[in-house]
């Protein structure tokens, strides 16, 4: 079909292309400069535990604003940073930024609890060196491991199942907690939980956003809690958007939630305001 309609086809096909690969090296060289000139920052948004209706903790969450083209969305560059190798300089910033955010927050007594989320990409997790980096940051900012989430994606696990379940154990020593993000995308099962190490299941946003409209997702939900919670390990709920599902995910047991329904992520100044707050859902 695509040669009947002849050799002008294939050349709107070519110059779109073209122009595609232009625009992705182009915000691949602008990525290798982000982090000097300062165009990366990190936003927070709240976990709250179900248990005492409070704010328990952030996740950090990258943006970068770009120059000209403004905040490009972590989607698009973060599997940039990951094929450049840019991630591993970019993902030490992260967890210094959010090791050195922790300390300030606990400057106040009541925050003295506050946990925080890290997103680690797969590439950061194969460095021999993570634990190590991330073990001296901590201690560098008079920060305890336990204050400290590491947010991993089943990817980490695919790859070398026997090596992932090292460095896991590694993590685990260190005193960080360890949680599966996105749990129900992909591959995800829950001989996860068996297998692996972990403190935390993150419910995929899309289970919780059908929750509302199929009852069959809202009876997964349940079944996924219920499962976790035999084998030891807590459950946040992610992209909760209405109070129909933060009551169904209350009485389903569910241990934490987050969502815009609580707060869209923010600057570290609006969180520790909210945090003084001390509002309770
Ligand atoms: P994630 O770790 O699953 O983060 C949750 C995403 O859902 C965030 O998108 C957050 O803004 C969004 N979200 C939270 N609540 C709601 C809600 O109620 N409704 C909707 N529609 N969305 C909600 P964001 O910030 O665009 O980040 C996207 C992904 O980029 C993250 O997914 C994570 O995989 C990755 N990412 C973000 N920061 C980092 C980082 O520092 N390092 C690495 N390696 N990846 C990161
Ligand atoms: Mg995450
Ligand atoms: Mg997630
Ligand atoms: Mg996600």
């Amino acid at each position: 079909r695509a040669k009947s309609l002849g050799k002008n086809r294939y050349e709107v096909f070519d110059r779109g292309m073209h122009a595609q690969a232009m625009a992705r090296l182009r915000l691949e060289t602008d990525l290798r400069r982000a982090l000097e000139r300062e165009e990366l920052r990190l936003l927070y948004q709240p976990l709250v535990s179900l248990h005492s209706g409070r704010i328990e903790g952030f996740e950090a969450l990258l943006r970068w604003r770009h120059p000209e083209r403004g905040d490009v969305p972590p989607l698009e560059f973060i599997p940039i940073a990951e094929e450049t190798g840019l991630i591993l300089p970019i993902g030490r910033w992260v967890i210094e930024q959010c090791c050195a955010q922790v300390a300030r927050w606990s400057r106040d007594p009541g925050n003295a609890r506050l946990t925080m989320a890290i997103n680690l990409s797969p590439v950061q997790f194969a460095q021999p060196d993570l634990a190590e980096h991330l073990a001296s940051t901590l201690n560098g900012c008079g920060v305890a491991p336990s204050r400290i989430r590491l947010e991993l994606t089943e990817g980490v696990l695919l790859e070398d199942e026997e090596a992932a379940i090292r460095v896991l154990h590694q993590l685990r020593e260190i005193g960080v907690g360890l949680c599966m993000d996105d749990f129900g995308t992909g591959y995800s099962s829950l001989g996860y939980l068996h297998r692996f190490p972990l403190d935390i299941l993150k419910v995929d946003r899309s289970f919780v956003s059908r929750m509302d409209r199929d009852p069959r997702s809202g009876q997964l939900v349940h079944a996924i809690i219920n499962m976790s919670h035999i084998l030891g390990v807590r459950v946040v709920a992610e992209g909760v958007e209405t109070s129909e599902q933060l009551e169904a995910l209350r009485e389903m047991g569910c241990d934490h939630v987050q969502g815009f329904l609580i707060a869209e992520p923010m600057g570290a100044d609006r969180a520790e305001q909210l945090i003084a707050e001390g509002r309770t859902w």
